[in-house]
């Protein structure tokens, strides 16, 4: 495989602006044009209610699952980041390709694009399909989508490797990621007649106090010591509310986070967050003001990846991308959804997950190299073994 063309062809991802609240349809059509060439059958999947689509290509034969690799096309804003090159064009220097996405996660893309030909060229006794999703750094709305459809379809993937970066080595866990907007109304009032109003401040910092006892007790209930930080974790990391230091505040926002360990899920959770603020802190609240109010606002809800579910995979997956030691990590991926389907899952991906979401992401070319180096190894057992990933 040419290193020098999955390079060019990573210049042309990143330059598509797919930052999550636009459309990532300009790269779905490229790519899609370029599967078809190659012979794939290829699926757009039209989101619902936005310009964006999936994309499920597949190759080889067509009456059983095969193996998925799965990219997603969205990348976080560059607004408000000091970058030192364009983000969208991509640079390179000293070994490292610079721009929005090159790590997280176009680099898989460009890898996956270099390796369609040998796919589409090679006597695969099982099939392979290259899917891209949308949203995923926002809600996972574009795989929840996919995977739905992929359980209900003939061709149901037996395995699927989602491509982010993890510097190539496997990783078979990772926490879930939940996160709830809370609006609070309380009532305006001047501060010098405090009892009269009710703080929309007051009132969310106690449901945040709150929220830490819940945090304490995740301290005590399930560990997995192979996570960095062991335990699920809850975390309020934005808030905003009130207007001067002399009016009771009429509302506060702030947005929570779940990060809930295989095994465990946010919702009960945020469940017992919510019972106890319509049993106990709501019902004082409105005493004094009836338009008191606690909205709790779901953004997403993304299961864990659990590794009961794909550890056959993993070990056949191991040799191939000379990976030494199983991994977990803490960020959300669309594993979990995944295998809510009966789809086993691992994460495996050129890049560093530390620079995502950064300024001056990049991707190391090395890492371009084993990327391409193991969707080769990939393609031997395909047409050799498939059975040791199933
Ligand atoms: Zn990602």
């Amino acid at each position: 495989m040419n290193l020098q063309k999955c390079i060019d062809d990573l210049a042309t991802l990143v330059a598509f602006d797919t930052t999550s609240h636009r459309s990532n349809k300009p790269l779905i059509d490229w790519v899609a044009g370029r599967l078809e060439g190659l012979g794939y059958r290829v699926m757009v999947q039209q989101a619902p209610d936005e310009d964006k689509a999936n994309l499920f290509a597949s190759i080889g034969p067509e009456d059983q699952g095969g193996l998925m690799l799965s990219a997603h096309a969205d990348v976080v804003p560059v607004a408000g980041q000091n970058w030192r090159t364009d983000p969208f064009k991509l640079h390179q220097d000293a070994g490292r390709l610079y721009g929005r996405g090159s790590a997280d996660m176009k680099g898989f893309i460009a890898c996956m694009l270099q390796a369609a030909p040998g796919f589409a060229a090679a006597r695969l006794k099982a099939p392979v399909h290259l899917a891209l999703s949308y949203n995923e750094e926002t809600n996972m709305g574009g795989m929840k989508q996919l995977a739905a459809a992929l359980r209900d379809s003939s061709y149901t993937p037996k395995a699927c490797v989602i491509g982010e970066p993890t510097s190539m080595q496997v990783v078979v866990a990772n926490k879930g990621a939940a996160i709830y907007r809370f609006k609070v109304r309380g009532f305006e009032v001047h501060s010098s007649l405090r009892d009269q109003g009710v703080s929309a401040v007051e009132a969310a910092a106690q449901i945040i106090v709150r929220s830490q006892q819940i945090q304490e007790r995740m301290r005590k209930d399930l560990r997995h010591d192979g996570f960095e930080f062991p335990f699920s974790s809850i975390h309020v990391g934005r808030i905003a509310g009130g207007t001067a230091h002399n009016i009771t505040a009429k509302d506060c926002e702030f947005m929570l986070e779940i990060r809930a360990l295989p095994g465990r899920a946010a919702a009960p959770f945020i469940g017992e967050l919510k019972h106890w603020c319509e049993a106990e802190l709501l019902p004082t609240m409105r005493a004094i003001a009836e338009p008191s109010n606690i909205e709790i606002e779901e953004i997403t809800d993304s299961p864990s990846l659990d590794e009961q579910g794909n550890a056959r995979l993993a070990r056949a997956m191991m040799p191939l991308c000379a990976c030494h030691a199983l991994g977990r990590v803490s960020f959300g991926t669309e594993g979990g959804i995944l295998q809510q389907v009966g789809i086993p899952t691992i994460i495996c991906g050129p890049g560093q997950i530390n620079v995502a979401h950064q300024a001056d992401e990049y991707v190391e070319i090395s890492q371009l190299k084993l990327c391409l180096d193991y969707l080769e190894h990939l393609r031997v057992q395909l047409e050799h073994d498939p059975a040791c990933f199933f």
